[in-house]
């Protein structure tokens, strides 16, 4: 049954070719519909191969298994299919293997149709901490051709792993679930003195949880979401540099926070990322098509919280951000003129960026067009006037890097909006 599932999936496949440049869909105008649609649910279990002494499973939030197979001693086919179709080409992976004996193993990962082997695995020994798998021990099959994107890519992978007795994690990026998330947001709110609230539930019950920086009765307010997209841990990386800047101790952060509050829903898509989706939420839909419809629970979420709080504090909000990932690290702004109530706030603090970190130069491209919304940047522009941009990081850009980015955009924020006058 769940063979025959998977190749019902196979043959209905299809990877949008536009969709996996075009990440924010800027030019588009035709409005996409975001009515919940039927996602395949992956079956969560134990794969035992006794003639090898080997197991695996996928029964672990964030886990994406969707088949395997034995194909000779030690060998095994794994196949990742996505939660439906058409969908971006971000296919994520996630499981864990072990084996009663020391030895080691060979892992194919095949994609369907027109997906490649997008992601380079991390690999960990608890489920936390990671790091890369050492190229040696990746052997691509039809290899891309293009030196960057999807042309760069290779069809398949096979992975050469050494396995014992204690859990081995393989995964398409750094493990960030939804348990982990919230760790990471109780911890800092713990050591920082931050409320945390549910402003909202998932389709499938989960907490859409925002966490509040500064005074909740503050005028002068901000808003940072990221996650929309499952596989996007590294904006995601960037965004917790970010928002752990803000919350610091630095004379600036002090200062910033007299005037300043910044509220931050770190995880929009919790359902996507413990369910290994590759881009949708638990309806189907990709969240970030959604901000002119609002078909879907987490975007009305922070629709209304941003409505009530602005009514609640006769305050205002004016400035936005939303964290990403895609093959390079790049700045979605609007286009210079189609401004909210701090115009060229978002181009000055590109330009501060730049200046602050030497010998960088960031990848710009900005949109044309506003409506329709769609996607949050736009919605926080037209419905609340607050400048807004896409933040997003490449798939491999080095985790350190991506700290500095995300320390450095709040530093530089914060000097431009202590300075600015409303
Ligand atoms: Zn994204």
């Amino acid at each position: 049954m769940k063979k025959l599932l998977s190749v019902i999936l196979l043959a209905g496949f299809a990877v949008s070719a536009l969709a996996q440049q075009a990440e924010q869909a800027p030019e588009a105008v035709r409005l996409v519909d975001t009515t919940s649609r039927p996602i395949e649910r992956q079956q969560k279990g134990k794969y035992s191969f006794f003639e090898d002494g080997v197991f695996f499973s996928n029964e672990f939030d964030g886990a994406r298994l969707t088949q395997i197979e034995r194909t000779g001693k030690d060998s095994y086919t794994i196949t990742i299919t996505p939660e439906n179709a058409p969908v971006n080409m971000s296919p994520w992976y996630a499981f864990r293997v072990r084996s009663i004996k020391k030895k080691e193993i060979s892992v194919k990962l095949v994609y369907p149709e027109e997906a490649k082997h997008r992601y380079s695995p991390q690999i960990s020994r608890d489920g936390v901490r990671w790091h890369p798998l050492d190229e040696k021990f990746i052997t691509e099959e039809e290899k891309g051709t293009g030196t960057s994107g999807p042309e760069s890519r290779p069809k398949r992978a096979v992975l050469q792993l050494t396995v014992d007795s204690k859990p081995l994690w393989i995964s398409a990026q750094e493990l960030e679930n939804s348990a982990k998330v919230f760790a990471w947001m109780d911890d800092l709110a713990k050591k920082r003195n931050l409320q945390i609230a549910e402003i909202g539930k998932s389709t499938e019950g989960r907490p859409l949880r925002m966490m509040t920086i500064g005074d909740p009765q503050a005028k002068k307010m901000m808003l940072v979401i990221s996650r929309q997209h499952p596989p996007e841990v590294t904006g995601y990386f960037a965004m917790q540099a970010f928002v752990e800047e803000i919350a610091g101790d630095s004379k600036l952060a002090k200062e910033f926070r007299k005037d300043w509050t910044v509220y931050v829903v770190p995880l929009m898509n919790p359902d996507g990322v413990d369910n290994g989706h590759w881009r949708h939420n638990a309806g189907g839909i990709d969240l970030n098509r959604d901000w002119a419809m609002f078909n879907q629970p987490e975007t009305t979420a922070v629709r209304e919280f941003l409505k009530k709080k602005e009514a609640e504090t006769g305050g205002k909000f004016y400035f936005g951000i939303d964290f990403h990932s895609t093959w390079n690290d790049i700045y979605y702004p609007m286009e210079r003129g189609i401004s909210g109530s701090m115009p060229d706030l978002v181009w000055n603090w590109l330009d501060n960026i730049q200046k602050a970190i030497p010998n960088y130069k960031p990848k710009i491209q900005a949109n044309k067009r506003l409506e329709p919304t769609m996607v949050s940047r736009n919605y926080f522009l037209k419905a609340h006037g607050m400048e807004a941009i896409v933040f997003e990081i490449g798939d491999n850009t080095p985790r350190e890097f991506i700290e500095k980015k995300g320390k450095i955009g709040a530093v530089e924020l914060m000097n431009l909006l202590i300075d600015a006058k409303q």
